[in-house]
Order: structure tokens, then C-alpha cells, then sequence
């Protein structure tokens, strides 16, 4: 399809800057629109509409330039709406409850091209446009790497020229502020909104009506036809609120919306009139809950009643949205529907998107089961994001029965004709039907969301070769025997404009520099890297980049731990969510065991070291907390040691988030991805690492695999089991034979349970000692201990020779021009969406 010219970007300078935007938007058809104003008179007209004391002032600083930016979208939004609405091309719908966005300006600078601009704007003011950007809080609708994958794609999408709008929930609380009391994990609410949010337009003309509870009713129409209703409802408004998503400098505006919950007025006025305000108010209250907050669970279902509304409440909303869109451009003919939508489902948490899909074509729109199931399996798509048992989500039938009544018959109806099928393909085989069945049957009969996703979708995809092929093999193994067509690989990416241009600006200059522009768009440009390995100049250059990097990684740290690293050492990170199957216990191991040599003066064979560790522990997960805690007993034992300070320096990053990744990742020298193989469905934060330069440690799980690939082994420290040693293992596992074997590992849990990092709080990590030692541990923990040391000498030693490293951190960024999330959308763009 055509693409909209950029207008925002044309307006300053027609001559060279244009030719070389023109390459990127080669296929410019469109018209341009002009800007209401230009960025600096927009910017003057907010500073001076705002406010008394503006000097100083950077939050209304912040706001005016961000409200200018946003204005200087806002014809060509308009007109990327307008061209999509035409339905030229497939309209595709990115269902996510998590979007990670963090910042928004510099990213919308970038991608508009109006960095220089902006700071020439500035300059009256005396303010360092960095200082603004600071002022910008996150928008941390997300928990971690499914959510920020869905802000990566939707930078993709936007840059790729494609009609995606992202459908998401707008969280009143995102995810929670993490602060340190004693070494403990404190959780604080995280108001994001509080200074308002410059970025959004409520649009209260796409407001939707989302019902829920009441009760599913039958009737004979006119034509003799049994019809559906579902009858006394409780309605909760849905209104919209868009951000606007730019693509890189293509004149693009695609649209993330969020729904937030309110009232209805009918809601109100029913009780109102029955005289009973308070308890109106309070119903108003219970409305707007829905999306009062994000629950802040990474890769573990909780199964909250009020997770289910929030679930169904998006799903709704959107669908609804969808189709209002579409009856508005084709009336109720729905022939060609399937032909012109796609949805792809961010998890099975949007999932009950499908029986809601079949309700409104059925219930509202007067179509047949028959045609109704064809456009709804020929327009669904899922992805799966996890294996871990504990992720797979399963509602009660009792609940659905409750809050969505008129759903559980219509997924009792598609169970029903889904197990002919079954019944067809496994002719006799009753255990078949009962383990395959979308109706988990038992006490509580629970409905399988995957299953129901996987048989009303034509597309199932992983996230990583080995994660795919696990799920063919293990997981949804039945399915696949069924339905092999179904099944795809899509190896995650993430938007080298933020993780690249964005947060690393000076490797970004280099790299344009050396090997011109074109890599922010088609990151394989960096391949070309490999022809300068040897050049010793471009070796100097790119370490001085590293080293600024990581002054400013020292910096935050600093500000953060008060902890001291010296950006000499060797800068060892690891930062995600806190999962024992990511196994930063293993990390902190061996820092104890860092710790144990400097401390005994073993120091010959030491390389100085800054180890950094961060990520945020689910509130209920007791061990993840426990893991922080131990982390940061650790840590005060380190770096109160003047023996050691020479050789080892420990801190645990509180509140990590996007925009702390920002100014990690570029400051990395190794990367810890060490979770147990088979474990980690693909990784991100590895990507982000490896583009800037880091050499990643890390198991045969995920995308390592693929990125060991793309490198080379002797650009990568690889160590530990891989999937099937794990599962080989697992049912004679015995850890104390693996610490017989370690003399490091013994020494490391002697420490550990001698209370030497807990003298004051006797025996508080005593489970942590027990889990590395019972021998149903899933994570081994003992088993890849030592093969970790070695790997870990290894990288140490590597360090030493600043040359050779220099070279291996150059092929690592030369490598990872696969892992562009703009890869990844091309892929599901042709293999999925076929737009
Ligand atoms: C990239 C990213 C993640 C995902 O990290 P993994 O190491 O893949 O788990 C999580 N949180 C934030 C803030 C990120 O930027």
C-alpha cells in the first residue's frame, strides 16, 4: 500500500535531509498535510497558555514540548486513519493487557526527525532537552518482556508501513514503583498519570458499551430461528484514549488504544432512581476498578476475578471497535471480513476475544454459527509466551458462568463440535477427548484458555526456535498431530531506534558514520562490521564508546545503590524480571564465590569486576523477594570489604524499568542470560545487550540459541545443560553430587549456610539453601554451577586481552541484525497476517 508522506519532516529542509528521507519513503503517493504550526510556535502558544513560573519548571516545560510534538502528528495521524479506513489493505489488531512503552519523546523525536529541531527550540529556555526528557514518566503498562515486545512491534509496524492499531487497557497504577527497605523489595503505586499524560486523546466517540454478569437467554424469532440474548447486564462504559504511534521518519501515525473503564450513565440513573446513591456511587466505583491496575505478575496466572474482567473488558471493547469500524465503511456484510482483519492475540489474556467475536456476529449482527466460526477462526491468531504450567491460564467454568454466561454456552458449543473432530482423528480413544478437551473436567471445572485459543485460531506461534519446537513436541503435541498447518515459529525482536539510534547515541553516530544510515531501518546493514575487525582505529573508537557508556551506567548506579563502579572492570549485568527459572540465585552464587577469593587474597587470576543485578519480584512470589533480599546482603558484604573492592564491586538496581534498560544495556560488557535451558521462551533483554555490543554468558535456551548462531561460539561464553539434559536429569537428579564435584560450589553454600551474609537475621535463607539442594529443584541450580564458574573464567580471562574483546563485542553488534524486531514483523506479515 501507499505510504503518507512525512509532512513534520519535509517542512525544515527541503534540500539533502529530504533525499534522504525520500529513500525511506520511496513510495510516498499520498498528498503531504502541513502542521496546524510549526514545532517552535506550537511549543511558545503551550509554555505561555500554561503557566505563571515557567522558569525552571521543567514538568511544564516537558508537557509544552511533548503537546507540540504530539500536535505536529496530528494531520498526518488523521490521514494514516483516513487511508486505513478505506480498507486497502488488511487491518491488523495487536490484542495486548500489557504494553511496555516507557518513554515516549525521544522516540517520537527520532522517529519524526525533529531532534535538532526541538533543541533549537530550547535553546531560549536554557534547558537541556535531556533535563526534559527525564521528566517523563514511564508508561509502564507492561511487566516485562511480553509487554515490551509489544511496544517494540508496534515501532515496527508503525515503520514498516503497516495498519496496526495496538489495543490495550489505559491502567490508572502500571507497574508498581520497586523501592529497597533493609534489602527488601517494597512496592509503591505508581501514579504515571499524575502530571496528566501529553500523549493521549480521549476520543469519546468510539465510546463502547461492555456488559457483563446477567443471564443468557433463548427465543424464537420471526424466521422460526433460535436466537441468543444475554438479559440483565451490568454495563461499564468503555472509553477510548489513543497515543500515537510514528514510524521512523515515514510519515506514518499508527494508533495505540486504551481503554479506560467508567460508569454508564444508565448504570447511574437506574440507581438513582431506585434512591439509593451510595450505592450508586459506589457501583460507579466498582466500574472504574477495571482498570484501576495491572497485575504485576510476570509468567504466573493468579486467576483473580477482577484479571478475567479486565480481560474480557479489553477484548470487548476492541472487538466491538472493530466491527463498528467496519459495518460504518461495508454496513453488516461481513463476506469479506476475514479477508480484511486479523487479530493477533498477545497470549491467551486477551483469548476470550473468541466466544466474544462469535457473540456479536451471532447475537448482534444475525449471523449463523457456521458463518460466524468461519470469520472468527479465519481472523484469530495466537502467540505463546511461556511453557511454565504455572503461566497457562485456566478460568473456573463457574466464574465464566457468572460474569459471562452468554460466553461459556458459545465455548461449550465450540468444544462440542471441536471434539467431533477429535472423536474423528483419534477414532475410540476416550483419554483423548478428556485430555484435549477445552472443559477441564474435575471438582472445578476449569476452561483451557491455550486450547480454546489454539482451535478457534489459524495461526499458533512461538517465540524462538526451541520454544516452537517444544511446544510441537511437548505442550501442544496433540494439536500439532491435529492441526500441523497451524503451527509457526516467530523469533522475538526488539526496535533497534530505541535499543540502538535511541539509547546508545554515540555507538549509533559511529555506526552511521562507518557504515551510513540505512541500519536503523534494515539492521543487517551491520553485518558489514565484520570487514573492520582488524582496523585497529574503529577497535580504539568503539571501546571509547563503551567506556562513555559505561560512565554513564556508573553514574545511574551511583545515584540508585551508592555503590562505586569503577568503569575500568569488567561490567557484568543482569537485569529482567526476578524468576527462579531466570536464575539470578546462580548469578549471585558465583558473586559469592568472587567474593570468597578476593576476601582469601586468591586474587591472581581475578579480573575486576562491577556486577549489577536488577528486576522486580512479583508481590506474592516469597522466593523471587527472597532472592532481592539475598542479593543485597550479599552486596553490603562485598563492598564493605576493603580486600575486596580491588577485584569486586556488587549492587542491586532498584526500580528497573525501560528507561533504566536504556542506559543499561549500551554499558554492558557481559550479558547474563542464564536461565535453565528450556526454560525461557525467548528473551529480549539478550537482543538489546547483543546490538549494543555485549558479549552475552548465557544456556542453550531461547534465543540464545539463535544468537550463539548468528555469532559464533567464540563469540559467546556458553555453559550449562541443554533442554533435553534437563529433562534427562530431572528424574535422578541428586545436587549434592554436583557440589561433591565443586570444591567452588562447597565453599560458596559452607559461606552461605555458615549465616555469614545474615548474622543479624539467623536462618532467613535457609530456603533458598534448600532449594538448591533437594533434588526435585527444576531450576538446577547445582547442576550448571560449575560449568558456569568455567564459563565465567573464561569471559574474565577474555576481558583481560581489551583488543580481542574489542573485536567480539564488534561481531556481536555486527550479529544481531536478525534480532530487529522490524525481522520479526516482516514475518508475521507475510507468514501470518499475508497483508
Ligand atoms: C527487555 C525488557 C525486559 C525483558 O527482559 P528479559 O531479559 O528478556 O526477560 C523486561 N523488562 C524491561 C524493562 C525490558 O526493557
Amino acid at each position: 500500500m501507499s505510504q503518507v508522506k512525512a509532512s513534520t519532516t519535509k517542512k525544515r529542509s527541503s534540500s539533502a535531509k529530504s533525499k534522504k528521507e525520500d529513500k525511506h519513503a520511496a513510495s510516498a503517493k499520498v498528498a503531504p498535510c502541513e502542521p496546524c504550526d510549526s514545532l517552535s510556535a506550537c511549543f511558545e502558544r503551550h509554555v505561555s497558555n500554561g503557566l505563571s513560573s515557567v522558569e525552571g519548571d521543567y514538568q511544564t516545560l516537558f508537557s509544552a514540548l511533548a503537546l507540540s510534538v504530539k500536535e505536529q502528528m496530528l494531520p498526518n495521524w488523521q490521514q494514516t486513519r483516513m487511508q486505513d479506513s478505506q480498507y486497502k489493505a488488511k487491518q491488523v489488531a495487536y490484542l495486548s493487557l500489557e504494553f511496555l512503552m516507557g518513554r515516549a519523546l525521544s522516540n517520537a523525536l527520532l522517529n519524526l526527525d525533529i531532534t535538532d529541531e526541538s533543541i533549537k527550540v530550547l535553546k531560549p529556555y536554557a534547558v537541556q532537552l535531556e533535563s526534559l526528557e527525564e521528566q517523563e514518566h514511564d508508561a509502564g503498562l507492561g511487566n516485562g518482556g511480553l509487554g515490551r515486545l509489544a511496544a517494540c512491534f508496534l515501532d515496527s509496524c508503525a515503520t514498516l508501513d503497516l495498519s496496526v492499531t495496538g489495543y490495550g487497557i489505559r491502567y490508572e497504577y502500571g507497574m508498581f514503583a520497586q523501592k529497597l527497605s533493609e534489602g527488601h523489595q517494597v512496592e509503591r503505586p505508581d501514579r504515571w498519570l499524575r502530571d496528566g499524560n501529553p500523549w493521549e486523546v480521549r476520543v469519546p466517540t468510539h465510546n463502547v458499551i461492555v456488559p457483563f454478569f446477567g443471564r443468557s437467554e433463548s427465543y424464537v424469532d420471526r424466521d422460526g430461528l433460535r436466537q441468543f440474548t444475554w438479559a440483565d447486564t451490568q454495563d461499564v462504559l468503555a472509553v477510548a484514549y489513543d497515543m500515537p504511534i510514528p514510524g521512523y521518519h515515514n510519515g506514518r501515525i499508527n494508533t495505540l488504544r486504551l481503554w479506560k473503564a467508567e460508569a454508564t450513565d444508565d448504570f447511574d440513573l437506574a440507581e438513582f432512581n431506585q434512591g439509593d446513591y451510595t450505592e450508586a456511587v459506589a457501583r460507579k466505583n466498582l466500574a472504574e476498578q477495571i482498570t484501576m491496575v495491572l497485575y504485576p505478575n510476570d509468567a504466573s496466572e493468579n486467576g483473580k476475578e477482577l484479571r478475567l474482567r479486565q480481560q474480557y473488558f479489553l477484548s470487548s471493547a476492541s472487538l466491538q471497535d472493530i466491527l463498528n469500524k467496519w459495518v460504518a465503511r461495508h454496513g453488516a456484510d461481513f463476506t469479506d471480513f476475514a479477508k480484511l482483519n486479523v487479530m493477533q492475540l498477545n497470549d491467551t489474556h486477551p483469548s476470550v476475544a473468541i466466544p466474544e467475536l462469535m457473540r456479536l456476529l451471532m447475537d448482534k449482527y444475525g449471523l449463523s454459527w457456521d458463518s460466524a466460526w468461519q470469520i472468527t477462526s479465519e481472523t484469530m491468531a495466537y502467540t505463546n509466551h511461556t511453557l511454565l504450567p504455572e503461566a497457562l491460564e485456566r478460568w473456573p467454568v463457574r466464574l465464566f458462568a457468572h460474569m459471562l454466561p452468554r460466553l461459556l454456552d458459545i465455548i461449550y458449543e465450540i468444544n462440542a463440535r471441536y471434539l467431533d473432530v477429535v472423536a474423528h482423528h483419534w477414532p475410540g480413544d476416550v483419554t483423548k477427548l478428556a485430555q484435549m478437551s477445552i472443559i477441564e473436567e474435575g471438582p472445578e471445572p476449569n476452561i483451557r484458555m491455550a486450547y480454546l485459543a489454539i482451535v478457534a485460531s489459524f495461526s499458533v506461534n512461538g517465540v524462538a526456535g526451541l520454544h516452537t519446537q517444544l511446544l510441537t513436541s511437548g505442550l501442544f503435541k496433540d494439536f500439532y498431530q491435529l492441526w500441523p498447518e497451524k503451527f509457526n515459529n516467530k523469533t522475538n525482536g526488539v526496535t533497534p531506534r530505541r535499543w540502538l539510534a535511541q539509547s546508545n547515541p554515540e555507538l549509533a553516530r559511529l555506526l552511521t558514520k562507518r557504515l551510513g544510515e540505512g541500519w536503523v531501518t534494515d539492521l543487517s546493514h551491520l553485518n558489514a562490521l565484520n570487514a573492520f575487525t582488524d582496523d585497529t582505529e574503529l577497535l580504539d573508537v568503539w571501546m571509547q564508546v563503551k567506556q562513555h557508556n559505561k560512565q554513564r551506567l556508573a553514574g545511574l548506579v551511583t545515584q540508585e545503590c551508592g555503590v562505586n563502579f569503577d568503569p575500568t572492570m569488567m561490567f557484568d549485568v543482569q537485569v529482567k524480571r526476578i524468576h527462579e527459572y531466570k536464575r539470578q540465585l546462580l548469578n549471585i552464587l558465583h558473586v559469592i564465590h568472587l567474593y570468597h577469593q578476593a576476601e582469601r587474597g586468591d586474587t591472581k587470576a581475578l579480573t575486576p569486576r562491577c556486577v549489577l543485578l536488577g528486576g522486580k519480584a512479583a508481590p506474592g512470589y516469597a522466593m523471587a523477594k527472597l532472592i532481592i533480599k539475598l542479593a543485597n546482603n550479599v552486596a553490603h558484604m562485598v563492598n564493605s570489604d576493603p580486600r575486596v573492592k580491588p577485584y569486586l564491586r556488587f549492587a542491586f538496581l532498584p526500580n528497573y524499568n525501560v528507561s533504566a534498560m536504556e542506559v543499561i544495556c549500551p554499558g554492558t560488557d557481559l550479558s547474563e542470560q542464564i536461565s535453565t535451558a528450556g526454560k525461557e521462551a525467548s528473551g529480549t533483554g539478550n537482543m538489546k545487550f547483543m546490538m549494543n555490543g555485549a558479549l552475552t554468558i548465557g544456556t542453550l535456551d531461547g534465543a540464545n540459541i539463535e544468537m550463539l548462531e548468528e555469532v559464533g561460539e567464540d563469540n559467546f561464553f556458553l555453559f550449562g545443560l541443554n533442554a533435553s539434559e534437563v529433562e534427562g536429569i530431572k528424574p535422578h537428579y541428586d545436587p549434592q553430587s554436583f557440589i561433591d564435584q565443586s570444591p567452588a560450589l562447597s565453599e560458596v553454600l559452607a559461606l552461605l549456610e555458615s549465616g555469614h551474609f545474615n548474622l543479624l537475621e539467623p536462618g532467613i535463607f535457609d530456603p533458598i539453601i534448600a532449594s538448591i539442594r533437594n533434588p526435585h529443584d527444576p531450576w538446577m541450580i547445582a547442576a550448571d554451577f560449575e560449568s558456569y564458574r568455567v564459563a565465567q573464567v573464561k569471559a574474565a580471562n577474555a576481558y583481560r586481552d581489551q583488543h580481542h574483546w574489542a573485536q567480539m563485542s564488534m561481531r556481536n553488534t555486527a550479529a544481531s541484525g536478525r534480532f530487529s524486531s522490524d525481522v520479526t514483523i516482516g514475518q508475521y506479515r507475510d507468514e501470518i497476517w499475508r497483508v
